[in-house]
């Protein structure tokens, strides 16, 4: 196999917060626009990045300001809150067959980097990993901090992960593994392979169709190791 860099998304792919993510950014507009502000966030976060969400929520919700500045501020109260959240949501879980594929990749696979493909800002990706135990596991990624386009942020990804490999991009493959036609839309920007998961609400045929390599209903399937792989 090329050497590989692989680019986990992480809500919907890896782990549901069970709604701590969508709570904390709602507390978060709730603080800043005052009572009722939430309701600025009543739209799908699907594939969204952190910054394109508050973005379109400050704008939605008639902010004063929804410039860069104003954007980092709202990302501060949201990840406090985040980290308030995540510990105590009760449908906080792993998904089916992430362990498992993530300690094969790491133990038994070799010539590859492990990192992240997410929207959520670097602080935020961890505190949710971080429940789970999954925080160690990837030392690298491009996050929602990175850029506010997913393509972008793959981008970074995809080259953090080239020289983790030590080598020239050009010469990685790169798989990106994710839940929504986003994620499937910004791997084909890069020009990576994409791995399709219905585990976030998509199904794995809608996926297919907008183009991803392969797609399952859970990282348990048994064609996950060779979609991986690149067979
Ligand atoms: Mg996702």
């Amino acid at each position: 196999m090329r050497p590989t860099v692989f680019l986990w998304d992480i809500d919907g792919t890896l782990l549901l917060t069970g709604g701590a993510g969508r709570r904390a950014m709602r507390g978060a507009f709730d603080d800043l626009l005052g009572p009722g502000g939430a309701t600025a966030l009543d739209f799908s976060f699907a594939g969204m990045t952190d910054r394109a969400i508050v973005r379109k929520g400050l704008r939605e919700g008639g902010a004063v300001a929804s410039d860069d500045a104003a954007v980092d501020h709202l990302l501060e109260i949201y990840l406090k809150r985040l980290h308030d959240e995540v510990p105590k949501a009760e449908a906080y879980r792993i998904l089916p067959g992430v362990q498992g594929i993530l300690s094969w990749l790491t133990n038994e696979v070799e010539r590859i980097a492990l990192g992240l493909g997410t929207g959520n800002v670097k602080r935020g990706a961890y505190a949710k990993l971080a429940r789970g135990s999954l925080d160690t596991t990837f030392a690298f990624g491009g996050f929602g901090c990175d850029a506010e386009d997913r393509t972008e942020l793959l981008r970074v990804g995809a080259e953090r992960g080239a020289a983790a490999l030590g080598l020239p991009l050009a010469e990685c493959r790169v798989v990106v593994i994710g839940d929504t036609p986003k994620d499937v839309s910004a791997a084909q920007g890069i020009g990576a392979e994409c791995v399709g998961v219905g585990t976030g609400g998509f199904e794995p045929r809608a996926l297919l169709d907008l183009g991803a390599h392969h797609a399952f209903a859970t990282l348990e399937h048994d064609g996950v190791r060779e979609a991986l792989l690149g067979r």
